[in-house]
């Protein structure tokens, strides 16, 4: 099987990179269309998503990524990672959008977690795993499905955080910085990535 990929142009690149191996997965950092085209799988960090779009456009990874994520690969953002993949992206109380991949539809809303508490942790049910998870919101955007083709996979009071719209999952929180690995793992067994365990993402 072809390695997984985590785009390391900036952010949390080493914390997907610990979890994925800590499930036995093959993980190599993506930076270039080249390197993108070998991964069955890749993972989109935290992060600044200003700076990361900035970036991904200076390496020519913006119409690569785009054209993989349209023809099915399997792509994980989480919070920056997530804002790049929406479809609409604005900046909480101010009328300012920005570039993004502009797949899944979604309206992110960047920082709306951020005002009053910059970062918080808080327990979630998530579909498809049979006891919560430990959610780390960092600055962490709001996620708005758009259309009936987005799936909720688990929510807060303010709104989900956890979304699937066929190949793309995006989440406001971050399970990389946890030592929790079922989110990848439930993400990896749900492209045939991975065999599902014996013990059902319970640990
Ligand atoms: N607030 C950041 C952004 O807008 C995301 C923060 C994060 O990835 N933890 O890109």
């Amino acid at each position: 099987m072809s390695p997984v990929g985590v785009l390391a142009l900036q952010g949390g690149v080493a914390e997907h990179v610990r979890i994925l191996r800590s499930l036995g997965c093959t993980v190599r950092e993506v930076r270039t269309p080249e390197e993108l085209s070998h991964v069955s799988a890749v993972f989109l960090p935290g992060g600044e998503s200003t700076t990361l779009i900035s970036l991904m456009n200076r390496w020519s990874v913006t119409p690569a990524l785009r054209d993989l994520c349209r023809r099915g690969l399997p792509v994980f953002g989480t919070c920056a990672g997530a804002i790049l993949l929406a479809k609409e992206v604005l900046e909480k109380e101010h009328d300012i959008s920005q570039e993004s991949l502009a797949l899944a539809d979604v309206r992110a809303v960047r920082n709306y977690f951020g005002r009053q508490r910059s970062s918080f942790v808080q327990s979630l049910d998530i579909k498809g795993l049979s006891s919560p998870f430990k959610g780390i919101f960092i600055r962490a955007p709001l996620l708005n499905p758009l259309s009936e083709k987005v799936r909720v996979l688990s929510s807060v009071e303010d709104g989900p955080v956890l979304l699937r719209q066929d190949n793309l999952w995006l989440s406001s929180f971050h399970p990389e910085l946890t030592a929790d690995g079922r989110v990848h793992r439930l993400f990896l067994e749900e492209h045939g990535l991975m065999e599902p365990a014996t013990d059902r993402r319970d640990g």
